[in-house]
C-alpha cells in the first residue's frame, strides 16, 4: 500500500498538465507534436517528486495514456494520495494568534483538508485575513489587513486572475538605527480562498512571504 504523498499544489500542477494536453490534442496537431507535448508534461510531474519511490513513479507516469478518459482516470488515481492539511482544532489556533483575543475562527468542519495548500479564512468585521501553513514542518500563522480591490487581477500566490483583495501586514524585520523602523508588505491575492487553493501550483511565493513576514 502506498503512502499518501502529493500535495494540493503538486496535483493542481498534475492536473494543468493535463489541460495542457488536451487542449493540444484537440487542435488535432501531429502526432509528434502531441507526443512532445506529453513527454514534456510527463518529465515536468516526475520532476516534481525527485524522491518518489518506483511504485509512485509508475503511478505518476502519464505517457501511455492516450484518451480523455484514461487522463481523467489518471487524476482520480492520484487524488486518493494527497496528503491532507494537518489536523488542527479551534484550540489550536487561538493559540497560535495570541494576541487577537476577539480571534474569529474559521468553520473547521466546512474545510476540505484535502485540498488545502494553506488553511486561510476573512474577519471582515475587521478587515483581517489569517493564513496559516505548514513551513518547514512547523505550523505558522500569520494576521494580514485585507481590503478587496474590487477588481479581477492577478493573485501573488496562485498567479491566477480572479477576484483579488489587497492584503498587507509588518514584517517583523528591525533596525538597529531606528527603533521606530517597520516594513509592511502587500501583495494582491484571490479574495477567496479556497478557490485559490484549487489553482495553486507552487508554494514559492507563499514561502517566501511568510519567511519575510515572520523574519525566518
Ligand atoms: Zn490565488
Amino acid at each position: 500500500m502506498t503512502e499518501k504523498f502529493i500535495k494540493n499544489e503538486q496535483l493542481n500542477f498534475i492536473k494543468k498538465q493535463i489541460a495542457l494536453i488536451k487542449d493540444t490534442a484537440q487542435k488535432h496537431v501531429a502526432p509528434a507534436v502531441l507526443r512532445a507535448a506529453i513527454d514534456m508534461a510527463n518529465a515536468k510531474i516526475l520532476g516534481l517528486f525527485p524522491n518518489a519511490s518506483s511504485t509512485q513513479l509508475e503511478m505518476l507516469n502519464l505517457s501511455r495514456l492516450k484518451t480523455d478518459d484514461e487522463f481523467d482516470q489518471y487524476i482520480q488515481h492520484l487524488s486518493d494520495f494527497l496528503l491532507p492539511f494537518p489536523n488542527i482544532t479551534g484550540q489550536q489556533l487561538k493559540k497560535m494568534f495570541p494576541k487577537n483575543k476577539k480571534l474569529k475562527l474559521p468553520d473547521l468542519s466546512l474545510m476540505d483538508h484535502s485540498k488545502l495548500t494553506y488553511l486561510s479564512w476573512n474577519d471582515l468585521r475587521s478587515n483581517k485575513k489569517f493564513i496559516v501553513y505548514k513551513l518547514e514542518g512547523q505550523l505558522v500563522g500569520i494576521e494580514c489587513k485585507f481590503e478587496p480591490a474590487g477588481k479581477k487581477s492577478y493573485c501573488s500566490f496562485c498567479k491566477c486572475a480572479g477576484e483579488v483583495a489587497y492584503f498587507s501586514t509588518v514584517t517583523k524585520a528591525k533596525n538597529s538605527k531606528n527603533p521606530d523602523y517597520y516594513k509592511a508588505i502587500g501583495n494582491l491575492i484571490c479574495a477567496d480562498s479556497s478557490e485559490c487553493n484549487k489553482k495553486i501550483t507552487n508554494t514559492d511565493y507563499l514561502t517566501a512571504f511568510l519567511k519575510e513576514s515572520l523574519g525566518i
